[in-house]
């Protein structure tokens, strides 16, 4: 297709902070003062640690994702809020005032209000109150693209965070790293702290959850853009917008219906219809105040027309955004909206003129932007060089954008990844059917009882697109239909963590059960085997499929009788299997190898297609204990490469190694 060639000119700032915060007057002089007449603190367990009546003033406030947007009232409630207030609801409220500092590009301010208050909250021990005054420094410094220091300040919340035990906190620290990792480039570590972040929404102030579920899809969908997933980053945004219009939380639909037709356009190429929503993202960033959306939609959508070689509709909707960057001061992300317009001209025949434009944009451009847009950048400085028939310029961009591609898709081949958008978005699934249960207790309950029971039958049985039909036609339901939702949604989850065929764990559950407590793999021995069915494929050609299915079941059933019902069985791939035992020695790893290779080898297996013989090859590692995690992925690229040389070595065997040994091959005959 033409568009993959010539990849749109389209950029969304992911760098940046999220908000455009409308400006507030300079509220540093207000506090002066406040800081001069110290108390003396006394120990944490004595003294209350919150103040309940001004805790529910702020939660009343909050109504944005940082920041409370009323920043009058804000203002107010500050002036009662001194140093004899309790010490995290203290820290809470300056945080609101630091964060605001912030976002107006008032970091020096910010960052002193800060000092003085992290003083006060040290002196307290209270590890809420000084976690948060962290994440506020953090978040100061995200808000003014100061990337680095904001991940030097992560180091120290979270040194902090195993002693918090305010979810809010716990909450913002997390989604914090999140963006922190994301905008240095720390994709798999960033999901890892989105999917913490959303496992403690529940535990946080009930009005607050819709908000910062849309908070963290918004940037799930940023996350998986960056990794250049554009489809399952536009299905994140648009189920995002789904239940943002369905709940009437608006706050992040102007951003997900950008990142939608961003996200879509990448996918399918520039046309009408993206244009189109484009145009809609830039309505609703005007409807709900968002000028930067707006400008970066009519940047999107004259970069389409550009795309699609209508040139002056082009320059008529990226004037529209150049008008309104400049009316709200943005320079960065300007820049973008200037370097298209000078590609416009030179591809209307003023080379020079154009090419200066481009680069000088491109140079402020790289200033902030990320590696995939920088990637994306240069692409079009070449082609633009091609038009002016500069083939020497040309050759020389494109050899920096081979090489800047090149290691953008070595960071994506990382296979921990996809493990953890699979959980994330397994977990807002089972989210959003709580939503729907909480919202049909809230309808009359009059369906008749017999169609009631035809319902939960089907229920139990674990269907989630029924249960959405039945909310679909309008259903009622009632207490007992919650208990049997709850039961298919545990269901659910166990069955997402299984391999249909076998009923072994899969992948996923890998991750979900094992990985996920890092402890778990370093406090004893643990053992990793790779184990893959000998000339699986010939079972398939000359008995047919549904025999090498009968072989795969088989197969795991004799896997799981031998090894302990503690030991873990995973279906890894087609005809591959993973086993982890875990508190064994060099021995017992033995007795288990030499008895897998028996328990397959010796006894044929009966198939619909008469018995067949099985033999198995194997590879396997076993890791002593210690101090700090294994590397799993290292671990399974090992046991990888000695399975392969035990196939090599003539199948029908395992090579195993254990610690400081060499690697040795175990034969049964
Ligand atoms: P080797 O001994 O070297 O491992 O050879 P092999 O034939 O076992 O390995 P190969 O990877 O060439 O073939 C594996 C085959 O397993 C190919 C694939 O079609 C088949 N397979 C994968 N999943 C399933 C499944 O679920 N059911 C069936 N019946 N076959 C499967
Ligand atoms: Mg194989
Ligand atoms: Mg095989």
């Amino acid at each position: 297709m033409r568009y993959q060639n010539k990849p749109a000119i389209t950029f969304i700032v992911f760098a940046l902070s999220l908000l455009s915060t409308p400006a507030f007057a300079e509220l540093k002089e207000t506090y002066t003062g406040l800081f001069d007449e110290q108390s003396p603190v006394t120990p944490a367990t004595t003294t209350p640690q919150q103040d309940p009546e001004l805790e529910a003033r702020l939660n009343e406030l909050m109504d944005g994702d940082f920041t409370p947007s009323n920043h009058a009232a804000l203002e107010e409630l500050l002036r009662t809020v001194d140093v004899g207030t309790p010490i995290e609801t203290f820290v809470r409220a300056q945080g609101y005032q630091i964060v605001s500092l912030a976002m107006e590009q008032k970091l020096p301010a910010a960052l002193a209000i800060a000092d003085e208050v992290l003083i006060i909250a040290e002196k307290s021990g209270n590890p809420n109150a000084i976690a948060e005054v962290h994440i506020d420094i953090a978040e100061a410094y995200l808000a003014n693209s100061d990337y680095a220091a904001a991940l030097a300040q992560t180091k120290k919340i979270e040194a902090w965070l195993p002693d918090v035990t305010n979810p809010r906190v716990r909450y913002n620290a997390n989604h914090l790293i999140a963006r922190t990792l994301q905008q240095n480039g720390q994709i798999p570590a960033a999901l890892e702290y989105l999917l913490a972040a959303q496992t403690l929404i529940p535990q946080t102030e009930p009005s607050e959850q819709q908000r910062r579920r849309q908070f963290l899809n918004l940037h799930l969908a940023r996350i998986q853009a960056n990794l250049g997933r554009w489809q399952a980053s536009a299905e994140t945004a648009e189920r995002a917008i789904t239940e943002a219009l369905r709940t009437g939380n608006t706050n992040h639909l102007a951003d997900l219906y950008l990142i939608a037709a961003y996200s879509r356009q990448y996918q399918q190429g520039p046309s009408d219809e993206i244009v189109a929503a484009f145009l809609k993202a830039a309505e609703a960033g005007k409807q709900l105040d968002n000028p930067r959306v707006e400008m970066l939609a009519y940047n999107n959508a004259g970069a389409a027309k550009l795309l699609m070689e209508q040139l002056d509709e082009a320059k008529l909707y990226l004037e529209q955004g150049l008008a309104i960057a400049k009316q709200i001061g943005n320079v960065n992300e300007r820049s973008v909206t200037e370097f298209n317009l000078g590609y416009i001209k030179v591809l209307q025949g003023q080379h020079e003129q154009g090419l200066q434009e481009m680069l000088a944009a491109a140079e402020v451009f790289n200033s902030f932007a990320q590696k995939r847009e920088q990637a994306i950048l240069l692409s079009h400085i070449a082609k633009a060089y091609e038009v002016a028939g500069k083939y020497q310029k040309q050759a020389e961009i494109l050899k920096q954008q081979v090489q800047m591609t090149s290691e953008l898709a070595a960071a994506e081949r990382d296979q921990k990844v996809n493990e953890l958008q699979v959980r994330y978005q397994a977990a807002e699934k089972s989210y959003e059917i709580k939503l729907l249960e909480q919202q049909a207790d809230l309808q009359t309950q009059e369906l008749a009882v017999q169609q009631r029971q035809q319902q939960l039958f089907a229920l139990a049985a674990g269907s989630l697109v029924l249960l959405i039909l039945l909310f679909a036609f309008g259903y009622r339901k009632t207490r007992k239909l919650n208990a049997l939702l709850n039961e298919a949604n545990a269901e659910l989850h166990e069955q997402s963590l299984r391999d249909p065929l076998t009923g072994l764990y899969n992948r996923r559950a890998v991750y979900d059960q094992l990985l996920r407590d890092e402890k778990r793999l370093y406090t004893g021995n643990h053992a990793v085997f790779i184990i893959d069915i000998d000339h699986f494929k010939t079972i398939n050609d000359k008995h047919g499929h549904s025999v090498g299915d009968e072989v795969l079941i088989e197969f795991g059933r004799r896997l799981k009788q031998a090894v302990r019902k503690t030991d873990m069985a995973v279906r890894w791939g087609g005809e591959e299997f993973l086993l982890v035992l875990e508190h064994v020695n060099a021995e017992q790893v033995l007795q288990v190898a030499r008895k897998l290779l028996n328990d397959i080898s010796e006894k044929p297996f009966h198939t619909s297609a008469g018995r067949l013989h099985i033999t198995l090859s194997g590879g396997c590692r076993v890791i002593a204990s210690s101090r700090t995690p294994p590397n799993w992925e290292t671990t399974v690229k090992d046991v990888d490469t000695l399975l392969y040389q035990a196939k090599s070595e003539g199948r029908n065997r395992i090579r195993y190694q254990v610690p400081g040994a060499e690697p040795e091959t175990l034969v049964v005959h």
